[in-house]
């Protein structure tokens, strides 16, 4: 896709423009004068070399608002960069610190941008975010000043006015939502993207400088985008708060990664026809100093924010190879262990080579790892590295576990396709499953479908002896559950091996399958 015609002459303007017309023109200085005093005598080189730096100065070219003008920019939207935005916004700042004077800073940022650039390409992603900046520039006054700070992330500083509160500048940013998000038409296709929006007025500002003020609208940017997409958040001293608080545990996270804080601890899943253990499945927690034990909804989104998925992923596979090696060593006859990916180290073109360099080093059968990968990322038409992955994967011969199952759309085109081996069942079909005849009906389609397909099952999430029982009755080959046993660190799981392996010796088996 080539930049229309328009975009072309306004990039030439504001690179050719800014030499011809401003200081940087003061360089041929020498040259200028030279030339007049050749031509015209002395006169004209008195004239030259004093006349023209005078004409600029007169002219405002030194001034902050041409400054402001000359500043670099972007070259897709012809909107100022994060630089030129930082000098416009301390200049308000402190043209605000008068009393009556009063503006407001925004930050507005499309919603799922880099899937954007992902599934259309850069030239689409570019033209959508010049749209959005002449839609922004649309809805404002020719003074407002605009930048593009981030590939996906506008900056908005309004010019100071007298009366402007907290209403208005609500309604300025729904205005610019809408105007952002009106149907973009790229080639052959239309395009629907969302945008969320910060706002935090100069009066509420909390530090002395305009770093304060900006820091404040993209905490305020965060808080929208949390509770997004498409949302609206004006900066609160509890914003502050909360950002604080993110930043803290985003900073304690990712050190907790490192120094061994973040390990996985082991939940068993054991067959229902015999009871034996049939696996253990990884899953991360977090042993705070303070708080101690902490459960996953409290720091993987802060993982996910920092970017540290994939690290989570190797520490976890590393722990989780080296308990089934010691498992084996103390001859606890584990088949198998589960290990949840996520979709940033799926997006990883070195992961396959990556897990058979882990299996050959703690030398283990590919068949030994059980791979969860959750529905949703198997139904929404996954990129070509994920599906390359998941592909790879099973070829290596380890077992793909289908997580979640029934809260997604996984096809079952997709299902063959992946190789899949096993489906999880998700724990809202097994709660209650006993006592209710619609879930057992739903848990028999789901079962059936798996017969039909070769695949095994596993129930999540089994709490009772009633929900064992029924699940066992109905065909499903293993369970998962609190009923079964809660997740516990390596430490225990010996333990737990020896007291659940005496248990089976004492007691008769549990339902059994019918027809
Ligand atoms: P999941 O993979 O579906 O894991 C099962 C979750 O259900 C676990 O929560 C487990 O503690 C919980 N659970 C197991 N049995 C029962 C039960 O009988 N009743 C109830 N109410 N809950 C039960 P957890 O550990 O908090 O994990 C939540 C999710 O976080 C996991 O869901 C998984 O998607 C993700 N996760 C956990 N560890 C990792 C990890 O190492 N990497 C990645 N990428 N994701 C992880
Ligand atoms: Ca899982
Ligand atoms: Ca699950």
């Amino acid at each position: 896709m080539s930049l229309p015609p328009s975009s072309l002459l306004a990039r030439l303007r504001q690179t050719v423009l800014p030499i011809l017309m401003g200081p940087p023109v003061l360089a041929f200085l020498p040259a200028l004068t030279l030339g007049a005093f050749w031509l015209w005598g002395e006169a004209a080189l008195v004239f030259t070399s004093l006349g023209l730096p005078l004409f600029f100065a007169l002219s405002g070219a030194f001034n902050e608002r041409t400054r402001r003008t000359l500043a670099q920019r972007d070259g897709v939207t012809g909107l100022l960069l994060r630089d030129g935005f930082d000098a416009a916004l301390e200049h308000t700042f402190e043209e605000t610190e008068r009393p009556g004077l009063r503006s407001a800073c925004f930050m507005l940022e499309l919603d799922d941008y880099r899937d954007l650039e992902e599934r259309h390409g850069q030239a689409a992603a570019d033209q959508v975010a010049a749209q959005t900046g002449e839609r922004i520039c649309a809805a404002l006054r020719g003074t407002d000043t605009v930048a593009r700070i981030g590939d996906s992330r506008f900056a908005i500083c309004l010019t100071p006015v007298r009366q402007l509160d907290l209403e208005l500048c609500i309604q300025l940013a729904g205005r610019m939502q809408s105007a952002v998000e009106d149907p973009v038409a790229l080639d052959a296709s239309t395009i629907y993207m969302s945008c969320s929006v910060g706002l935090c007025l100069r009066g509420r500002a909390p530090g002395p400088d305009a770093a304060s003020w900006i820091g404040a609208a993209s905490a305020a940017l965060s808080e929208a985008q949390a509770n997004g997409p498409s949302g609206i958040r004006v900066y609160s001293a509890e914003t502050g708060r909360k950002s604080r608080a993110r930043h803290d545990l985003r900073d304690g996270v990712a050190a907790a990664l490192e120094n061994g804080q973040i390990q996985p601890w082991y939940q068993p899943q054991i067959s229902t026809d015999t009871g034996k253990i049939t696996g253990f499945e990884a899953l991360a927690r977090w042993t705070h100093p303070v708080h101690g034990m902490l459960p996953t909804d409290q720091f993987l989104p802060a993982l996910e924010e920092a970017g540290l998925m994939k690290r989570l992923g190797e520490v976890i596979l590393y722990n989780a190879l080296t308990a089934l090696k010691a498992w084996d060593s103390a001859g606890a006859e584990v088949p198998q262990v589960g290990v949840n990916f996520s979709t940033d180290e799926l997006r990883d073109p070195g992961l396959v080579d990556h897990i058979r360099w882990e299996l050959d080093r703690f030398d283990l059968t590919p068949d030994r790892l059980a791979v969860e990968i959750l529905e949703s990322v198997m139904s929404t038409d996954p990129d070509d590295t994920i599906a390359r992955n998941i592909s790879g994967l099973a070829k290596l011969g380890c077992r793909i576990d289908l997580d979640d199952f029934g809260t997604g759309h996984a096809s079952l085109a997709s299902i063959q396709r992946f190789d899949v081996s096993r489906i999880k069942i998700d724990r809202s079909f097994v709660m209650k499953a006993d006592r209710d005849p619609e879930q057992q009906k739903l848990i028999g389609a789901i079962l059936t479908m798996a017969e039909r397909l070769e695949l095994e099952t596993l129930a999540e999430g089994v709490e009772t002896v009633g929900e064992h029982a029924l699940l066992a009755q109905l065909g499903c080959d293993h369970v998962q559950g609190f009923g079964i046993g809660r997740p516990m660190p390596f430490d225990r799981t010996l333990d737990w091996i020896a007291t659940h392996r005496a248990k089976l010796q004492d007691a008769p088996r549990i339902g059994g399958k019918i027809g």
